[in-house]
């Protein structure tokens, strides 16, 4: 791999720290040709601190080493983003990224999804959408739409056409999230209920 560790008088190259599977950003530091070699042979990230004037590998005084899983250079060779497995929290405030609230993982499409549901729940009069008449109807009728779709899996797992069994499972995930949302809830809540299960 080039990276271009010139381009800076100082020699440092910004290193975005990205969790390998939230994918939330975690914090930002620099490292130098040296740390970047310690990073690589010890596979536990270490930047050069501008505060403290030397290599620093995180965790070295917290325990919550960021443990190196990949390393990809940007388009022009001077941005480093590290995808780690991190040792506890990131930031020295105890927090699990240096932004917290605003920087949750996403779930991607789902995320979207999640979002035009809400925006339905909210403007259910704008718009005469499938999923409006639904929150008219009330949680009780959603209930029994996710009963339903439920059931309708249950049935589609038992025979052997898989595009059926995609097809209400979609429709049982999707009618799932707007129970969510009819509740106030989001996935986040729900993945973080099965997180705790796993400590
Ligand atoms: P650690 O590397 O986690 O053992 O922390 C050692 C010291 O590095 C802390 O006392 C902080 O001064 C600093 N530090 C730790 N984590 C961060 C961070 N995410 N961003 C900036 N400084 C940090
Ligand atoms: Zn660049
Ligand atoms: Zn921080
Ligand atoms: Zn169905």
């Amino acid at each position: 791999m080039k990276i271009d560790f010139t381009k800076n008088s100082d020699g440092l190259v910004p290193a975005i720290i990205q969790d390998a599977t939230t994918k939330s950003v975690l914090m930002l530091g620099y490292m130098n040709e040296e740390a970047y070699t310690k990073t690589v042979a010890t596979q536990k990230v270490t930047f050069y601190s501008r505060s403290k004037q030397r290599l620093w590998t995180k965790g070295e005084e917290s325990g919550n080493f960021l443990n190196l899983v990949d390393i990809a250079v940007d388009c022009d060779n001077d941005t480093l983003l590290v995808k780690v497995d991190p040792v506890g929290p990131t930031c020295h405030t105890g927090a699990d990224t240096c932004w917290d609230e605003e920087n949750t993982p996403s779930y991607g499409f789902l995320s979207e999804l999640e979002a035009t549901i809400k925006d339905r729940k909210e403007n259910a009069t704008a718009e005469k959408s499938y999923v409006a008449s639904l929150f008219e109807k009330g949680i009780n009728k959603i209930a029994q739409k996710v009963g339903e779709e439920a059931v309708e899996v249950v049935i589609e797992a038992k025979d052997n056409d898989e595009d059926l069994f995609l097809n209400e499972s979609a429709d049982l995930l999707f009618h799932y999230l707007i129970l969510l949302q009819a509740k106030g809830y989001t996935l986040r809540d729900i993945a973080a209920v099965l997180e705790a299960r796993q400590s």
